[in-house]
């Protein structure tokens, strides 16, 4: 019997699994495609996040996909500054990092899984889905099925754990809570590759435009990404065609400089899974919670998670430490989760009230202790 089944090998499974190899832990990763999600999603990872991944042994894989960013900032709607920060080049925090990296996740996945060739304990199985799976007093038995050709086969381990992201049929049939935090909104993503520099700020900027509140910031190398807020009344289908989408970058840029990867209506939510552990099974990632994008937190919090748990799983094995150490897995993440969810929550929700606010010179004043807050009491801080 293997010690730990990791169901879905998204980043957050994929990083799990390297860290089961380090720690001496047998583990079967399934995932039910066999490519990785080959479109932008994940926009950064901070320096803590980049501690874990040099830890499951993969940065040094991950690095040459990444470029360093170089702040962040909120403007008003004619583009001027209201509050925000650079990083100076080659700044390194106490973790010895770039505060924050700008990331292409398509490749931060495979360099990922490049790391798990090197633990022979560890095997990623593609085109495999977990469909069942049931609890037993001191294992669990999975069902698992080739999606192609609908052959099911049947496994067991000592742990599970449910990387499946945000739909998780894991926490699905655990039957755990999903509570909404009360954030849905609907944004238009739009990735895009230029052809050619347009001199476009390294930051990443939320303008509060009273109009249409937007975020634009940098993917790693030729890789940008602008986030629009829908407006009420707005459809899916106006909005993603190729004439808005065209006409809401020409503030930027036009369309001889770049080529659209993606425009796709998201909604974006504040969601916690009730409990992170039920007995045998563990949830990490978007399948534990799901973060609006304003802090780049969501992929961060889920690698996090895995960070903290597969070296308790690992004490338990070897007998240097009893069950109860697992529970400290809910009971240190949970909180965290719901901490980087609420900041932000928050972050959105300051972009729209600035942006309805409009008067941003003479309101500064009032609302700046909260905007101080938010840029300097949850997550951008890098001392
Ligand atoms: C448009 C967009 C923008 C985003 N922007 C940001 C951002 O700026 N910053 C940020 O940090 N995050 C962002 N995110 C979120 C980020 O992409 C996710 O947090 C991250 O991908 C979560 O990783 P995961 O491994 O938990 O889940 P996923 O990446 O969803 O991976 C889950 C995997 O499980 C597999 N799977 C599912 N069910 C099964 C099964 N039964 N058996 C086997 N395999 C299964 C799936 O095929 C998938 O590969 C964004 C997401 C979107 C969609």
């Amino acid at each position: 019997m293997i010690d730990v089944a990791i169901v879905g090998t998204g980043p957050v499974g994929a990083v799990a699994a390297n860290l089961c190899g380090v720690h001496g832990l047998s583990a079967i990763a399934f995932e039910r495609e066999h490519q990785v999600y080959d479109l932008p999603r994940a926009a950064v990872v901070y320096d803590d996040v980049q501690r874990i991944l040099h830890g499951a042994g993969v940065l040094d894989a991950v690095l040459p996909t990444t470029s360093e960013m170089a702040g962040a900032e909120f403007l008003d709607a004619s583009g001027k500054r209201i509050i925000g920060f650079d990083i100076p080049p080659g700044l390194r925090t106490a973790n010895g990092y770039p505060p924050v990296l700008s990331i292409n996740q398509p490749l931060l996945e495979q360099a990922i899984r490049s790391g798990l060739g090197s633990h022979p304990g560890v095997e990623l199985r593609l085109g495999q889905e977990v469909v069942e799976f049931e609890q037993m007093p001191d294992h669990i038995e999975l069902l698992v099925r080739d999606p192609a050709s609908g052959a099911t086969r049947r496994e067991s381990a000592r742990w599970l754990i449910g990387c499946d992201g945000a739909t998780s049929g894991v926490r699905k049939l655990a039957a755990i809570d999903w509570r909404n935090l009360g954030y849905d909104c609907d944004w238009l993503v739009v990735d895009l590759e230029l052809h050619r520099d347009v001199g476009l700020s390294r930051l990443c900027q939320q303008v509060c435009d009273a109009d249409r509140p937007t975020t634009v910031l940098p993917l790693a190398g030729k890789l940008r990404r602008w986030e629009f807020q829908l407006k009420p009344g707005e459809t899916v289908d106006e909005m993603q065609s190729h004439d808005r989408v065209w006409s809401l970058l020409g503030r930027w840029l036009s369309p001889g400089d770049g080529v659209v990867l993606r425009a796709v209506v998201y909604r974006f939510h504040a969601t916690i899974a009730e409990t992170f552990r039920q007995r045998r099974l563990f949830l990490a990632g978007d399948a534990a919670h799901q973060t609006p994008p304003f802090q780049g937190q969501g992929l961060c919090t889920g690698i996090r998670d895995v960070g903290n748990l597969i070296w308790k799983l690992a004490m338990v094995r070897r007998g240097q430490a009893t069950d109860d150490l697992l529970d400290s897995y809910t009971a240190e993440r949970r909180p965290l989760a719901v901490a980087m969810v609420e900041h932000s929550t928050r972050t959105g929700q300051l972009i729209d009230a600035y942006a309805a606010m409009g008067c941003l010179t003479t309101l500064s004043g009032r609302v700046g202790p909260w905007l101080d807050e938010t840029m300097h009491g949850g997550c951008w801080v890098w001392r």
